[in-house]
């Protein structure tokens, strides 16, 4: 038995008002959908932004979901997804009714390949969802252009990437609209949650619409539209209220921890280990920190994680790309990048609360199944 203490692979952090905010609720007994958190939350989230609307939702998938069906979105279109991703994304696409289409990856953000995006456009593709993987924002203006004399929508899913940066511009508020999370594992938290953000105003009324059940904003009980129940808590959004007061704490320390791996992991010698690069022009959030085994690496991705599980170090795969999974099964010579990447890929614990001790650990472990005394 291994008596190390635990590593988490992530863990939320509360260190502001959350206990202070979720008190209040409980006391004055506003405790559902309608409350001055709501409000401020989503006023807060869009004003660190600077986006025009933002809307709560009850978790980051409905929050996808929200924004296709706003746009109108459903059987018959066709919704560019990269294969590379949680499988929320493509999801969300599918509740519409509308298909996904997979594309590769591009090999240094691996978010989707503009070139890939600009082979699948057809005359029913009708938004393109790009995900800022683990934090790390895409390659914006190639998406741009592989889209330039279209009127596709771009929905980013922005899920793992808050507080990451193209040039000037935050991530969130460089599409039609963008899709947030706060599930407990994401870099802030409400337990599960989400947020939508767009400039677009009759879009932001449609998803309010839609939210609430279709319900007509100036006739109660009157619904003409099908909508759906996607509304968040006042309780989640007390939470979330104070983890947005905090959000550049929560954001310096995933930076430090991404730091310290980049610092430690430099020793090791070339092929064992891929570390993530970093686009010229962008600023990612490092929401996970993840590495990639390289051809000289001696042990097998899924070994690896359980050597360091053994040593109550937790980790996690890569997501398996969407065109692995029975439900969206497609040719894996189609997506080389995601199928490399997918496989040998392994997030290290990464989270506000990670000491530099722990970090120390994790590597020098790391480091020992692979060969190397670090
Ligand atoms: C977390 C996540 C979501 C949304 O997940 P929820 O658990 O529903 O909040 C969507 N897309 C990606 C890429 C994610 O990582």
């Amino acid at each position: 038995m291994n008596q190390a203490p635990r590593i988490p692979v992530s863990s939320p952090a509360m260190v502001g008002n959350e206990l202070k905010y979720v008190t209040e609720c409980v006391q004055t007994e506003w405790i559902s959908s309608v409350g001055r958190f709501v409000t401020a939350f989503e006023e807060a989230f869009a004003d660190y932004h600077g986006a025009k609307y933002a809307l709560t939702t009850a978790n980051g998938t409905v929050a996808l979901h929200l924004i296709l069906a706003g746009l109108g979105i459903g059987p018959g279109d066709e919704v560019i997804v990269p294969s590379f991703t949680y499988v929320a994304t493509a999801n969300a696409v599918r509740y519409t009714g509308a298909t996904p289409i997979l594309v590769d990856s591009e090999p240094v953000t691996l978010g989707l390949d503009p070139n890939a995006v600009a082979a699948a456009i057809t005359p029913r593709t009708k938004a393109v969802l790009p995900v800022h993987l683990y934090g790390q924002p895409v390659d914006w203006p190639g998406l741009v252009n592989a889209l330039a004399g279209t009127d596709i929508a771009i929905v980013e899913d922005a899920a793992e990437a808050l507080g990451a940066w193209v040039g000037e511009r935050r991530i969130g508020t460089l599409g039609r609209a963008a899709a947030f999370s706060f599930f407990g594992n994401k870099t802030i938290s409400t337990g599960e949650g989400g947020m939508v953000l767009t400039d677009d105003p009759e879009l932001a009324d449609q998803m309010r619409l839609l939210r609430g059940q279709g319900m007509d904003p100036q006739r109660r009980y009157w619904f003409p539209q099908i909508g759906y129940n996607y509304r968040m808590t006042n309780m989640q959004a007390a939470v979330g209220l104070a983890q947005m007061e905090t959000v550049a704490w929560h954001l310096e320390q995933r930076r430090r921890v991404a730091q310290t791996y980049d610092r430690l992991l430099a020793e090791l010698p070339p092929g064992l280990l891929n570390l993530p690069q970093v686009a010229a022009g962008t600023t990612p959030s490092f929401w996970m920190y993840t590495v990639y085994l390289g051809p000289a690496a001696p042990i097998e991705r899924d070994a690896l994680i359980d050597a360091l599980a053994a040593e109550n170090i937790e980790t996690r795969p890569a997501f398996y790309p969407m065109h692995v999974m029975p439900v969206y099964e497609a040719d894996p010579k189609l997506f080389p990048v995601a199928t490399h990447y997918g496989a040998t890929g392994i997030s290290l614990p990464t989270h506000a609360r990670l000491t530099e001790a722990e970090a120390e650990r994790v590597v020098s472990r790391l480091a020992h199944h692979l060969g190397v005394a670090l």
